[in-house]
Order: C-alpha cells, then sequence, then structure tokens
C-alpha cells in the first residue's frame, strides 16, 4: 500500500520539492486510497501536483483532461523535465506525434496522457484508452462543465459518460472556481457518488493587492513597471487598440513589451505567448484573451490597465502572477467610464436576465472592492465567504487610510440628482455642482437651480471619487438602460433626508494630486544584495539559452525560485545543489554540472 510518506520522497526525488503546500497531501492520500475526490484550491497552490504525484507512483495511466493546447503543451514538457513519461493528444499533433503516442499507450509505457476534451469523446481515443489500463481520471479546470461558469465548454459535458465507458475509473476534479452554484453543477455532472471534496483558501498572500483611480492611466503604468524592470508581467487592456497603443509607448520606454489579442493572426499571438513564456523580463501587453492557459509560473506582476470584467475576472487575472509563491505585485486602474462601459455591455449582451442580473451584481462588487473603505483582501476574501484579518500586503494596509464625514458632500450630489429629475449622467452632475456653464447646463436650465455651483470646493477629480464611493456604498445606482443616468436608492434617501450618514476616504479625494507613492516594493528578487544579484542573472542568461536550445519555457528548466536560492546558497556539490528547491534527480542530472560551472566561475571571479 502506498503511503503519503512515500509520496514525500518521491515529491524531493523527482520534483526537487522539501515538503507539500496545504491541501496537496490530504488529497493525495485520498487518491492514493481509492477515493474520486474534487479539488477546489486557488491558482498557483499546485492542484497538478495532487495527481501526477500518483500518476508515478501508482501502475496505470493517468489521463488528464484539460481545455487549453498550450497549457497541455507546457505541463508536458515540465513534466519531461522531471524525467516523467508523458504525452498530449490534440488536435495540434502531427500525423507522426499522435502515431508515436497512440503505440506508447498501447505499450504502457507513460505514465501521464493529456487529452483535450473534444478527443476525449472521439470513439477511437475511447477504444485506445479501454486497452491501456486507465487508473485515473483527472478533470483540469472541471469549472468549463458549467453553464454558470465562465468559460462553459460543452465537450466537458461528456466526460461523464466517458468515464462510465472505463468501468467507473476514479476520477479527480480540479478547480480554481469559487462559485457555490459551479461546484454543485461539477458535483452532479461529473460523479455519481459524493467524492471526498477539499476546497482551500482563496487567498493568495503573496500577491500585492493596489487598486487607484485612473488620473493619467499611462503614466502609472510605467511608472508601476519601472518597479519592476527585468520582471515578467501582464498588462491586461479592455480593448485591442489599447493593447497595441500601450505596447508600442512602453517599447519606446525600452521594455521588450509585446501585444496579445484575440484580433491577431495566430502565428504572431503564439509567436508572442512563446516569446513571453521562454524569455525574462517580457512584458504582454493584452486583453484578457491571453492567460487562461499561461502557467507560467514566474510571472512577477500584472496590471489592470482598465476595470476588469467583474470580481471573479479580476481574481483569475491577478491570479496569474507569483504562482511560484514569491512576492508578486499587481495594480488594478479603475475609472468611472469603465464601470459605465462594464454596464452597458452586460446590458447589451446575449445572456439571459436572470444571468445578467447575477454579471451586474458581480460587476458591483468589484467597484465595491475598488472603494472598499479597509484592507482589500478581506473585502476580497469576504467576497468569496471567507473571513481574514487585516493583510499587511495591500495598498490600504499599508498606506493606511483615513475616513471622513462624507456626509455633506453627499447630499450635494444627491440633491443634485433628485433636481434634475435622476436623468443625467456624471459629467452634467459635475458640471452642476463646479458651477459650469456648459451647453447642457444652460439648455436645461440648470444654472438657475439652488444646486448650481454648491460643490465647488472640490475638483471634479475628487467629485468622480465621492461619485464611484457612494456607487459601491449603495447609495446611487446607475440606470439599466446604461445611458450612465444616475438614480437614487432606497439607502441614498434616507442619507438624503439626514437619517443615515456616509464615511468616504480621504485618500481617494486626494491620491489624483500626488502621484500615490508606493511606500515599500513588492518585487521578489529585489532583497538579493548586489553580488547575488549578479550571480541571479548570470544563472538566467544560462537557463535561457538552454530553455532556446531545448524550445521549451525557461520556467520548465528552472524557477526562479530556483535560481534564486542558487544565488543565495551557492552549492558547489550536486550533493548541496540536489537541496535547491526544485532540483530533482533527472534536473540534477541533466542541468546540475552546467549551473554549478556557472556558480564555480562567479565564486571565482568574486572570492569572497
Ligand atoms: P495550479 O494548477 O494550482 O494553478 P500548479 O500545479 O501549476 O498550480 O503549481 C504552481 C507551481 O507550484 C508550479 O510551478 C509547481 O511546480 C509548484 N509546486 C507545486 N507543489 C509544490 C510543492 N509542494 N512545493 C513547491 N512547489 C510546488
Ligand atoms: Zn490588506
Amino acid at each position: 500500500m502506498l503511503t503519503i510518506a512515500t509520496a514525500e520522497k518521491a515529491l524531493k526525488t523527482t520534483f526537487g520539492f522539501d515538503s507539500f503546500r496545504s491541501g496537496q497531501a490530504e488529497i493525495i492520500s485520498a487518491i492514493l486510497s481509492g477515493n474520486d475526490v474534487m479539488a477546489v484550491m486557488p491558482t498557483g497552490s499546485g492542484k497538478s501536483l495532487c495527481y501526477q504525484l500518483p500518476a508515478i507512483l501508482r501502475d496505470g495511466l493517468t489521463v488528464v483532461v484539460s481545455p487549453l493546447i498550450s497549457l497541455m503543451r507546457n505541463q508536458v514538457a515540465q513534466l519531461k523535465s522531471y524525467g516523467i513519461a508523458a504525452a498530449s493528444l490534440n488536435s495540434a499533433n502531427s500525423q507522426e506525434e499522435s502515431e508515436e503516442i497512440l503505440n506508447a499507450m498501447a505499450r504502457n509505457e507513460l505514465r501521464l496522457v493529456y487529452v483535450s476534451p473534444e478527443r476525449l469523446a472521439k470513439s477511437d481515443t475511447l477504444r485506445l484508452l479501454k486497452r491501456s489500463k486507465v487508473s485515473l481520471l483527472a478533470v483540469d479546470e472541471a469549472h468549463c462543465i458549467s453553464q454558470w461558469g465562465h468559460d462553459f465548454r460543452p465537450e466537458y459535458m461528456a466526460i461523464g459518460s466517458v468515464q462510465a465507458e472505463l468501468d467507473g475509473v476514479q476520477i479527480i476534479a480540479l478547480t480554481a472556481t469559487a462559485d457555490a452554484s459551479t461546484r454543485a453543477d461539477i458535483l452532479s455532472k461529473l460523479f455519481k457518488e459524493p467524492p471526498k471534496t477539499f476546497v482551500h483558501g482563496f487567498d493568495r498572500p503573496n500577491l500585492r493587492l493596489t487598486m487607484r483611480p485612473k488620473a493619467s492611466a499611462r503614466t502609472q503604468i510605467l511608472d508601476f513597471v519601472e518597479e519592476h524592470r527585468g520582471d515578467s508581467g501582464i498588462v491586461y487592456c479592455s480593448s485591442r487598440r489599447q493593447t497595441e497603443e500601450l505596447a508600442d509607448f512602453l517599447c519606446q520606454k525600452g521594455f521588450k513589451a509585446l501585444s496579445y489579442h484575440a484580433g491577431m493572426e495566430s502565428a504572431a499571438r503564439s509567436r508572442h505567448q512563446d516569446i513571453f513564456l521562454q524569455e525574462d523580463s517580457v512584458i504582454v501587453v493584452a486583453t484578457v484573451a491571453f492567460g487562461m492557459g499561461i502557467d507560467k509560473p514566474d510571472v512577477r506582476f500584472v496590471c489592470h490597465a482598465s476595470l476588469p470584467k467583474n470580481i471573479e475576472g479580476y481574481y483569475q487575472e491577478i491570479g496569474r502572477a507569483g504562482r511560484d509563491g514569491l512576492p508578486a505585485d499587481t495594480l488594478t486602474l479603475y475609472g468611472l467610464d469603465d464601470i459605465r462601459l462594464r454596464r452597458v455591455q452586460i446590458e447589451e449582451g446575449e445572456a439571459s436576465e436572470q444571468q445578467k442580473r447575477i454579471e451586474q451584481r458581480r460587476l458591483g462588487a468589484l467597484v465595491s472592492l475598488c472603494e472598499a473603505p479597509r484592507c482589500r483582501r478581506q473585502t476580497l476574501l469576504a467576497y468569496f465567504g471567507e473571513t481574514s484579518a487585516p493583510c499587511r500586503n495591500c495598498d490600504l494596509c499599508i498606506e493606511g487610510i483615513e475616513v471622513i464625514d462624507g456626509t455633506t458632500p453627499a447630499r450635494k450630489l444627491l440633491s443634485a440628482i433628485v433636481r434634475t429629475g435622476e436623468r443625467f449622467g456624471t459629467e452634467h452632475l459635475l458640471n452642476l455642482l463646479c458651477g459650469e456653464e456648459t451647453d447642457g447646463i444652460v439648455k436645461f436650465r440648470h444654472h438657475d437651480l439652488p444646486t448650481f455651483g454648491v460643490g465647488k470646493e472640490h475638483s471634479k477629480q475628487e467629485w468622480r471619487s465621492i461619485v464611484r464611493q457612494l456607487y459601491a456604498a449603495g447609495v446611487i445606482a446607475l440606470d439599466i438602460s446604461g445611458f450612465g443616468s444616475w438614480t437614487i436608492t432606497e439607502f441614498g434617501r434616507t442619507v438624503l433626508k439626514g437619517e443615515a450618514t456616509i464615511e468616504l476616504r480621504r485618500e481617494t479625494l486626494t491620491a489624483a494630486r500626488g502621484k500615490g507613492a508606493r511606500k515599500s516594493k513588492a518585487g521578489a528578487l529585489k532583497n538579493l544584495p548586489g553580488s547575488d544579484q549578479a550571480l541571479f542573472q548570470a544563472l538566467r542568461e544560462q537557463r535561457l539559452s538552454i530553455a532556446k536550445a531545448l524550445g521549451v519555457p525557461a520556467y520548465v528548466v528552472f524557477g526562479d525560485r530556483s535560481l534564486s536560492e542558487m544565488a543565495q546558497h551557492k552549492p558547489t556539490t550536486r550533493e548541496q545543489m540536489s537541496e535547491i528547491y526544485g532540483v530533482g534527480q533527472a534536473k540534477l542530472t541533466q542541468y546540475g554540472e552546467v549551473f554549478l560551472k556557472v556558480i564555480r566561475d562567479c565564486l571565482a571571479d568574486n572570492p569572497a
């Protein structure tokens, strides 16, 4: 009988990791004891290992259903680098490749085979699987089976019947999706009996969370990426054009920045993706189309040039940073225009009324997070049903927030909305409050209203922040029609009548004036001392040249964390090298000497 102790040994010898991450040991134990499992764990928590380790310890073939070819390709490259026999069956294979894999399967030579859901459902695949001894069916990104999920894939629906055809083979479903309704869907569609279910915290404590009102987006983005020169990162934009313009702009500033969006030719797209995976210090400026299949563990930052689609989207996208557990930084910029645009997109979409209401709620939750009056992580985790202490790793915890009584400005705005018949949008209301006789104001004779000019003590920038905060607090609502006019909620009426008070964050009122200096850096490897820094760079260069020669992503050779440990501990023998994070037997044999040489050379040049 295989025990978790055996598994832990293999963790070290094969993968070079010292211990399990939280959640992994329980899940692996459950699999080794033959249970069906559903695992809900955040991105980057190490879900793949939960089936990979049993796959190499037990007899039989593990079949992994995975939605994206690029994801499969990289996982297989990574497994091979650990000396594990793995392959992927998908539409991008050449005829010869496919045949080779099928033969290897027929000879029972593979430990893991990755299959796209389309391919899985084909009768010849099924015939082949029936002949191979399949011992585990792992369903990655299992939320794709749910119509409530954010990326429904109808082909996933076939998995249940495939499992039945394989004599009810053991199954593990994995997802990072939090939603309770999605989880219930997965249970009912994949499992006949309730599986052992593991739900792990959604917190990603290594991610620094920062959100800022858009002031001058380009400068804000530039300042942010400047702090991370030399790191890999993603900047998300809301339009294709913006990705190209911003990528050009960053290139002019000396960064290696590449655009990525669905409108690009597929050859250019995969070229950009490959460069990002393979090289260090590349920034991809992308629409949200980018990232689903990216399991690059050393993405050091994610920036949203404008508001993400909703709170789930936000969580998924920032989650692409720091999968290796090292510190990573995120910045999200938001503005009223973004909020209005998202609302229009939802209302004009094809979804059912019920789905639209869900979407609006998710958007509302995100806006509340932007204007959160307390720790962002607390607010975010609360949305996923978790309670937590202040994190000390978000802008609000680090910079502190001061709340002031905002009842007076709130009532001024509310009164302006009421007196204009709840029919006007932000800019018109701000012109009214700031006393500007624009064409629109004159046309409606709004300069005759008693509210005209009563808000001159705040700039328009400050008023925009007040509007957002009152929206987030549920005092005012955007009309459903999508024209952007503001209406007053029930709660808003109590504020207007003076029956309730409102607090506003002071620093958002003034953020646009200062640059919003960030007090501490979240850079992962910036804490290496200067001499180690040079060694680290030399190790990275070595890694890049190997990765290029093999045509694999750099992290498949070694992750940043491995290189940073090498730079700090400076192993000079194979024995010492095997102690380093991520150095298992196969990698020690393959790359040990080369990297040891880099370290020895560096020590010879700089004797201590
Ligand atoms: P997920 O699928 O949950 O998003 P992955 O399986 O891709 O996450 O794992 C993220 C990273 O963490 C990978 O680089 C993986 O090698 C690493 N990892 C997984 N388990 C461990 C562990 N026990 N110790 C150290 N690193 C680990
Ligand atoms: Zn915090």
